[in-house]
């Protein structure tokens, strides 16, 4: 199916989870000039995401491949929230929660319901079938929803793979340097925050 209300382009990016990568996810968007706003369930946790951020930016730092100001720049691209409310001013969303089915479907049912139906919709799970989460998801959502899967450490890793599901829409090319093709069905999908794979 083609799905003609895509963004143009993704000025900001929603993640929901500030955990391992969450947080990874986040600094390599806000690294590449990408606003992001992370969403976990505490502030305790979205804190610590956000340490956990503004330390890997140190030892990037240390080791020559940022400066000071890069970091500066990074943070200052990244608001953290425990409200899903947030996400409204996002153009992609990457669910990066605990690796759940039931929990992820609860998520992704409540985040959609607030969102502009143009809004791309993403899980970053390694182990779910896309096609199965999508069946579980409302009808409306199914064409803009996929797996964008991260690999650990995110800031580090260049791979990430489009997982196409059987009712995501295909009119569009994935781009990002290192990106590897869809699995469950045959057609590909727009994602332009993967060029954001420039900033590991
Ligand atoms: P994690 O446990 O480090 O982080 C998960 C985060 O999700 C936690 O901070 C938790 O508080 C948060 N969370 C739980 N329920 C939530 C809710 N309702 N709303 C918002 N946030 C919520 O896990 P992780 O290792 O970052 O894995 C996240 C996802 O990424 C999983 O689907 C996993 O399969 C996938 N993944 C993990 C790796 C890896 O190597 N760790 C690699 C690729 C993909």
């Amino acid at each position: 199916p083609k799905h003609k209300d895509f963004p143009m382009s993704i000025q900001t990016v929603g993640i929901i989870g500030a955990g391992t990568m969450g947080n990874g996810i986040a600094q390599a968007c806000a690294v590449s000039g990408v606003n992001v706003v992370m969403v976990d369930i505490s502030e305790a946790a979205v804190a610590k995401g956000l340490a956990t951020v503004a330390s890997s930016l140190d030892r990037l730092i240390k080791k020559e491949k940022i400066t000071e100001a890069d970091k500066t720049a990074a943070l200052s691209r990244i608001t953290t929230s425990t409200s899903y409310d947030d996400l409204k001013r996002t153009q992609l969303v990457i669910e990066a929660a605990t690796e759940n089915f039931d929990l992820k479907v609860k998520i992704l049912k409540q985040v959609d319901a607030l969102l502009d139906p143009s809004v791309i919709v993403a899980s970053n799970t390694s182990g779910l079938s896309i096609t199965k989460m999508s069946e579980a998801l409302p009808e409306a959502v199914r064409p803009r929803f996929c797996g964008i899967h991260f690999f650990n450490p995110v800031p580090m890793m260049a791979l990430v793979e489009v997982v196409v599901g059987a009712e995501t829409a295909d009119d569009a090319q994935p781009r990002g340097r290192a990106q590897v093709g869809a699995h469950e069905a045959a057609g590909v999908f727009e994602i332009e925050v993967l060029v954001a794979r420039r900033g590991r």
